[in-house]
């Protein structure tokens, strides 16, 4: 039995050596991820006539990943999106948090779980899994408690591959862990994401300020964001005067909240797909989150820093789904909550399954 593979993928520029681990699956399904920030570093997935190809952007080297930002395939925490002026309160303490991102905070400040070395343990099976865990002290970067966090990369054998974060902690504390894959289902070298078809079972989004905060919850009627309908990411792309969401983000880069986001029921669900109709490729999206980032790869741009294979970072090329709970919770009461106490258990899971139409 052999489903993974190992290799050396070098060194840090701070001297840590990288470990890079392909889980293999049927019909060529594979995935290669490390153990610096749980980066999923390509994702091999057959079209319907079985042709393979690599459907997440990412890079070649470690020098590479380490050079440029944007969090390519990475895995995001303590609080994944932004958190204004990198402040919160809990139980009448002020914590005070990196500003990385302007005046406030993203996706876990200066060294983020990105950045990370994860320790991995493999289970060799049928369906491949990493357990990838890490014990973020308490303090570091700001945030409270000694959080320990096991994430579980599994290839499923009807080429899903599922990723499940279990977390807990000594001190209550906030949370908010995802993956920051940019998938074209095309390819990731094969242009605008925008003719890829989004579905998705949402209710309401997030209205943000000029430095992407979000400031109310609105429904999707009647806007851009109504994707429980399939359509095109182009069909509704108004980044002007038609449309002030999307004309502030450059596009898409907002929490969609999906259908009964206020129950708090935590049953992995349905939630809708993405797809690319020329090479039939189907990506469904299955998640117990509360909401999901949708963002379209606005601020991917020319920087110096190449992509795997050399290819030009360039708007929009990839559109990621960044489950979650909403951004800045913390600082909303109308907001999903976003605290994890001592005692209780942080688990997640989102899914990702291919299916070709
Ligand atoms: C955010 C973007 C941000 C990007 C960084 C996304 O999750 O929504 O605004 O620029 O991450 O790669």
């Amino acid at each position: 039995m052999k489903h993974i593979h190992s290799f050396s993928m070098g060194l840090t520029a701070d001297g840590r050596a990288v470990t890079g681990y392909t889980l293999y699956g049927k019909n060529g399904f594979r995935v290669t991820i490390s153990d610096l920030g749980g980066v999923i570093w390509s994702m091999m997935v057959p079209d319907k006539t079985g042709r393979l190809t690599d459907v997440v952007a990412g890079y070649d080297s470690v020098a590479d990943l380490e050079a440029s930002s944007g969090y390519l395939g990475a895995l995001i925490g303590r609080f994944g999106n932004r958190i204004a002026g990198g402040r919160f309160t809990l139980d009448g303490v002020e914590y005070s948090l990196y500003k990385n991102d302007g005046d406030n905070h993203l996706h876990g400040g200066k060294v983020g779980y990105d950045s990370r070395i994860w320790t991995v343990a493999c289970e060799d099976d049928e369906e491949p899994a990493l357990h990838l865990s890490y014990l973020s002290p308490d303090g570091e970067e700001g945030y409270p408690g000694n959080l320990n966090i096991k994430v579980t990369y599994r290839l499923r054998e009807d080429m899903a591959l599922e990723i499940r974060y279990v977390a807990t902690t000594d001190k209550k504390t906030v949370l908010n862990l995802t993956n920051h894959s940019y998938f074209n289902l095309g390819g990731f070298a094969s242009g605008t994401v925008l003719d890829h078809t989004l579905q998705l079972d949402v209710s309401d989004y997030l209205e943000t300020d000029a430095a992407l905060i979000p400031e109310n919850i609105v429904s999707v009627k009647g806007t851009p964001f109504d994707f429980t309908t399939a359509k095109t990411l182009r069909q509704d792309f108004w980044v002007d005067d038609r449309c002030q969401a999307l004309k502030i983000a450059g596009g898409y880069d907002h929490c969609l909240c999906f259908n009964g986001w206020q129950s708090g029921d935590k049953t992995v669900r349905y939630r809708g797909y993405l797809e690319h109709t020329e090479s039939g490729r189907r990506m469904e999206l299955y998640t117990n989150q509360p909401a999901v980032q949708v963002y379209s790869a606005n601020f991917l741009e020319d920087d110096g820093n190449r992509l795997k294979g050399g290819l030009i970072k360039s708007k929009q090329i990839a559109l990621c789904l960044e489950t979650q709970c909403m951004p800045d919770s913390m600082n909303h009461e109308n907001f999903t909550p976003c605290t994890l106490d001592v005692g209780e258990v942080y688990d997640y899971t989102t899914i990702f399954k291919f299916v070709n139409q």
